[in-house]
């Protein structure tokens, strides 16, 4: 905390770590002999740069970009990009802590960082986005490359942005290096699932943390937060496997659709039109608008918080639980506030913690990594079947490590024991770095 003062995000995510690990710290005195946990706060790299663009009505306009490169002691650094005004260092520094233990859950060899902007996509032209993208990597390019750090997308990174970026690295290195970036168009190196992996996985985990109990989702009502890339396709998922997804939301409030959410109609407006959710009620008489608000009032058995961290807290929860949730699992990353998750545990809700229930995205991330690697391409019903796997995988370590800790059913231990084991392993045995 004196180390890094202004930092509350960041502070909040390390502490949840250090205060589920005493189990493998007893276990394993030497991780703190070798000062693993000294070492494992402190990012091995962060850059900060100026990223100036004009807009387009000639103003200069000066932004802020960031890659906090946090362990590479797995893999290269891995970790998507996000572009919202309200990014800072503690933001940037919190989800790259996240992706050191998430990545590791995955097994698949890959490092953590976290990176992006305080720029704003809503409201800007396409050229604007396209200029904004280019001047980024023209700083940010010098630190990347398929064996030293591979971004993707994350909060205002989607599509187009990651095409912009992708574009200018090509341009300025002369080097059409596919595995420098991951989430690209399935056109030009980009895997199939990619796209839906963070949202399907999500619900591949809630199926599997159901599945401990002998329970399944059909005809569950599932509430979604968000409306972007992780929240429509854990809705399509769970419309899928049977259940109705019933609630979406932006920053300027959510709908609930008792007849379950369009999403043919949701998409075409978030994605193709880019507008705001208060357009969905206009074309569906079953739904309602709640402007400024969350969705968490409304009935569910099964809710995934998809938009952005802290988005749930203890109030939250409560109506929650008096309306009979079964089951939470965060598909964004630390949506719910400690309280909200304590709240969740004691009231016996089955709880998936963000670094194993979202770890479907950067695990597809590395299936792409591998197939730009071996110049491959695997189907899409072939990638579904490995991230399917994957979020099995994900689910049971952390279910096993939880058991063999003493805290069966707890997953945020679970998660932070099975993801820092590894981590910190592998830091033993490559020394003092
Ligand atoms: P998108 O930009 O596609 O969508 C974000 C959604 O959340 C939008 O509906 C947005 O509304 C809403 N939102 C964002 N910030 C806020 C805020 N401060 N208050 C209220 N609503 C907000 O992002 P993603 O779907 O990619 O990411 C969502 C979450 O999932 C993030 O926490 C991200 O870190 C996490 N995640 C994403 C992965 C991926 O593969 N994309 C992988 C793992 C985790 P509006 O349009 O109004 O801003």
């Amino acid at each position: 905390q004196k180390r890094n003062p202004h930092e509350p995000e960041f502070q909040q995510a390390v502490h949840e770590v250090l205060e589920s690990i005493a189990p493998v710290l007893e276990e394993h005195p030497q991780f703190e002999g070798a000062g693993i946990l000294e070492r494992i706060v402190e990012p091995e790299r962060q850059i900060m740069f100026r990223v100036p663009w004009v807009d387009d009505t000639g103003r200069l306009q000066v932004n802020r970009g960031y890659r906090v490169q946090f362990s590479s002691v797995l893999g290269p650094y891995k970790g998507g990009l996000r572009f919202h005004p309200s990014v800072n260092l503690s933001i940037i520094k919190f989800l790259g802590f996240e992706q050191i233990f998430k990545n590791a859950l995955t097994g698949q060899g890959i490092g953590g960082a976290k990176g992006g902007s305080d720029f704003d996509p809503h409201g800007r032209s396409d050229a604007e986005v396209m200029r904004f993208c280019q001047s980024f990597m023209s700083e940010l390019y010098r630190h990347l490359g398929e064996h030293t750090d591979v971004p993707a997308g994350d909060i205002g990174v989607g599509a187009r942005e990651i095409g912009y970026l992708f574009g200018q690295y090509r341009k300025i290195t002369n080097r059409h290096e596919s595995g420098m970036f991951t989430g690209k168009g399935v056109q030009w190196g980009g895997a199939e699932v990619r796209t839906e992996a963070t949202g399907y996985g999500a619900v591949f985990f809630v199926e599997a943390m159901l599945a401990v109990h002998g329970e399944t989702l059909a005809g569950r009502r599932v509430g979604v937060s968000g409306s972007g890339n992780v929240a429509l396709y854990a809705m399509e998922k769970a419309r899928q496997l049977g259940a109705l997804p019933v609630t979406a939301s932006d920053s300027s409030g959510y709908v609930v659709d008792d007849a379950g959410i369009d999403l043919g109609l949701l998409r075409e407006i978030k994605e193709v039109r880019r507008g705001r959710i208060a357009e969905y009620v206009e074309h569906r008489t079953s739904a309602r608008f709640v402007p400024g608000e969350r969705p968490w009032n409304v009935p569910m058995d099964v809710a995934i918080p998809s938009a952005t961290q802290n988005e749930l807290d203890a109030a939250d929860a409560e109506a929650l639980i008096a309306n009979g949730v079964r089951a939470v699992a965060e598909g964004a990353n630390m949506p719910s506030t400690p309280e909200a998750v304590a709240a969740f545990q004691d009231a016996g809700v089955l709880f998936g913690p963000g670094k194993a229930v979202n770890a479907g995205g950067v695990a597809t991330s590395a299936l792409e990594m591998s197939q730009n690697a071996s110049r491959q391409r695997w189907n899409f019903p072939d990638s579904e079947r490995r991230l399917h796997e994957i979020m099995l995988g994900v689910h049971d370590a952390s279910f096993e490590a939880a058991r063999r800790y003493g805290h069966e059913g707890d997953y945020v231990v679970g998660a932070n024991c099975a993801g820092f084991e590894r981590v910190a392993h592998a830091m033993l045995a490559q020394g003092v770095i």
